[in-house]
């Protein structure tokens, strides 16, 4: 009896001690480095931003000084040879449509399907406070018959600041930069990682920003 006390009692300190352990650690773990919104309330699984909260977002870029250090990126970087050929793979109809390597824009389009798409897809749909997606029809031979020159289109719902109020914002020519854009403001970052890791301040990309989020490119002074 004396013995099952005892185990009992270091039961009960082991689980305390745990416990404690775990929620300090998750507490430390909250607070991200370099990021312009501290003072805002963290949004988890809350929805979309409205179009006020977004504008407030790109208010408070705008009025954040930028980080004191900026990487300057790697210097010395020997880039892979693409393949010649790079099927896209439509998601809608499962139909494939090929691009060529000599083709105009070529290198660009098969950089984008091997590598970029791939990441896009992934690094939009974790975007916490956003509704986006991506529109890649005209990739597609099948959707866009004959199209000449395809462009990815990114699409945003924004809701309204009245409930269900809901709108459709699409820009066209869609590139990897701007997905890395939208993925840090959310993220609360300062900088943004441009090619072989060379940062800039993210505030220099605020005109293209609020295109992408179906705002006038400059801020109405007031
Ligand atoms: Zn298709």
């Amino acid at each position: 009896m004396y013995y099952l006390v005892i185990g009992l009692v270091l039961a009960l300190g082991v689980g305390v001690v745990a416990l404690s352990g775990g929620w300090l650690k998750t507490r430390a773990g909250s607070a991200p480095e370099r990021t312009a919104v501290q003072e805002a309330p963290l949004r988890l699984a809350a929805g979309p931003l409205s179009r006020t909260e977004l504008e407030q977002r790109l208010t408070r870029l705008a009025e954040t000084p930028p980080p004191e250090t900026l990487s300057t990126g790697a210097k010395c970087y020997k880039p892979a040879m693409p393949p010649k050929t790079a099927d896209y793979v439509c998601p809608k109809d499962g139909s494939r449509t090929q691009y060529s390597l000599e083709a105009e824009d070529g290198h660009s389009m098969i950089k984008l399907l091997q590598f970029q798409l791939p990441a896009m897809r992934r690094m939009l749909s974790e975007v916490v406070g956003l509704e986006a997606r991506l529109d890649e029809s005209e990739f597609c031979k099948k959707c866009n018959p004959g199209r000449k020159d395809p462009q990815l289109v990114l699409v945003v719902t924004l809701p309204g600041d009245k409930p269900g109020q809901r709108k459709e914002h699409r820009v066209r020519g869609l590139g990897f930069e701007d997905v890395k854009l939208l993925q840090e403001l959310f993220a609360g970052k300062l900088a943004h990682e441009g090619d072989y890791g060379r940062e800039t301040p993210l505030k220099d990309h605020l005109p293209r920003l609020r295109e992408l989020l179906g705002f006038e490119p400059q801020a109405k002074q007031l």
